[in-house]
């Protein structure tokens, strides 16, 4: 067989290489990173959820009641107590009338799609969409197409002749890289008068925006009927880990029925049902944590503008600074790395060619003096290192 190397060397060369760092400790701003304390920016848990001591606890309850694995899948006896609450609890959240578990948010995009289509169906994604759904989309054997960004008026002609097949529409709510909402007040007419269904995966929205954290649906004011399938992860506004989807019975019922990724797979361990359970009532009643990440998100942004930085047009904790090639990235990365704190670099194929960005990403964690050490930092970087 071919040697691995070459291939491996040309993505160091081209500053594609990517390397995995060893973290110690909580989760939280304050990191200790390959040995050294690090101030972080690029984690997903945007309440700071993940070190909770009620969520913590909720997990050692969990273990010491239902053990530490759950055994098998969830429709041999893997399914505990304990994910039967939380599913109910997620669909009286999302005021949907069920939601169901699954291991991981990539694993319920790859179910749903795959589950609901197959050949002779169609199925649209927009460009920018979480890998998950793509692959969803190849794997499922049903036509499928991206659409330019946002753009409802080209998905518009493409859902014109419409034949028989079923047709679903799949976007982030949140978009992961950009932190820029969908157009979903938008896209949910235009699948409405194309008899499309419109999938949401809110992973970055869930939690963070609505008034009640009930994420990108609440903000637009959509229920049920408007967006047919919603996508949540537990893995990032909620602190722990897995997945859910919520919607009708019949979808519901399909999926148990249907989905490979939700069949042919363990259960997640009960303990962290119950960690999620606590973790969805923080979630739900302590609003003071959204509107810390709101007034974080202000402050970054206008101390980032003030610096001159390109920033994007987002409004979420996901705050991209758009440098250009792989190779500038890395170097800001590097430059901030120097100053102690910890953003990533995001470079192709994750994101276009030539769009590299550090992704900033808030937390209601942070403190404002944290957040003005990175604008710090950033000032210094852009002395030695303009764009
Ligand atoms: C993180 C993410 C996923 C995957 O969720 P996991 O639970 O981490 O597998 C899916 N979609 C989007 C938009 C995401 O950001």
């Amino acid at each position: 067989m071919r040697s691995l190397f070459p291939e491996l060397e040309h993505r160091r060369q081209v500053h594609l290489y990517r390397r995995r760092r060893v973290s110690e400790g909580m989760q939280g701003p304050e990191l200790r990173i390959d040995g050294r304390s690090m101030l972080g920016f690029c984690s997903n848990d945007y309440l700071g959820l993940a070190g909770h001591p009620r969520v913590i606890e909720a997990m050692q309850e969990g273990a010491a009641r239902y053990g530490v694995g759950s055994g098998a899948a969830h429709l041999v006896n893997g399914h505990s107590a304990a994910h039967h609450q939380l599913e109910e609890e997620l669909a009286e959240f999302t005021g949907r009338p069920r939601a169901l578990l699954f291991s991981t948010g990539y694993m319920a995009n790859l179910g749903v799609v795959s589950g609901l289509l197959g050949t002779g169906d169609r199925f649209y994604g927009d460009r920018l969409d979480h890998a998950s759904l793509i692959d969803g989309g190849l794997l499922s054997r049903a036509r499928f197409r991206r659409y330019p960004h946002g753009d409802i008026q080209l998905l518009g002609e493409w859902l014109n002749p419409r034949g028989d097949g079923r047709v679903l529409v799949a976007t982030d709510g949140v978009f992961s890289m950009d932190g820029d909402l969908a157009p979903l007040h938008g896209l949910a007419k235009l699948c409405a008068e194309k008899e499309a269904w419109l999938m949401v995966d809110d992973a970055h929205g869930l939690g963070v925006l609505g008034r009640e954290g009930r994420g990108s649906l609440e903000q637009f004011g959509l229920g049920v009927d408007e967006v047919p399938v919603l996508v949540g992860t537990l893995g990032k506004a909620f602190g722990t880990f897995g997945a859910f989807v919520a919607g009708s019975e019949a979808l519901i019922e399909t999926l148990i029925q249907q989905a490979r990724s939700y069949i042919f797979t363990t259960a997640l361990p009960p303990a962290v049902a119950q960690a999620t359970r606590a973790s969805l009532s923080l979630v739900r009643d302590e609003e003071w944590r959204r509107e810390k990440l709101r007034m974080l998100i202000v402050l970054f942004r206008e101390g980032a503008s003030q610096l001159g930085l390109p920033l994007m047009a987002s409004e979420t904790p996901i705050q991209p600074i758009v440098v250009g090639t792989a190779q500038k990235a890395m170097a800001w990365s590097r430059g901030l790395e120097a100053e102690g704190i910890m953003v990533s670099a995001i470079r192709p194929p994750t994101v276009p060619e030539n769009s590299s960005r550090l992704r900033v990403t808030l937390s209601a964690a942070h403190t404002e003096q944290q957040v003005l050490r990175l604008l710090d930092a950033l000032g210094k970087l852009k002395v030695e290192d303009p764009l």
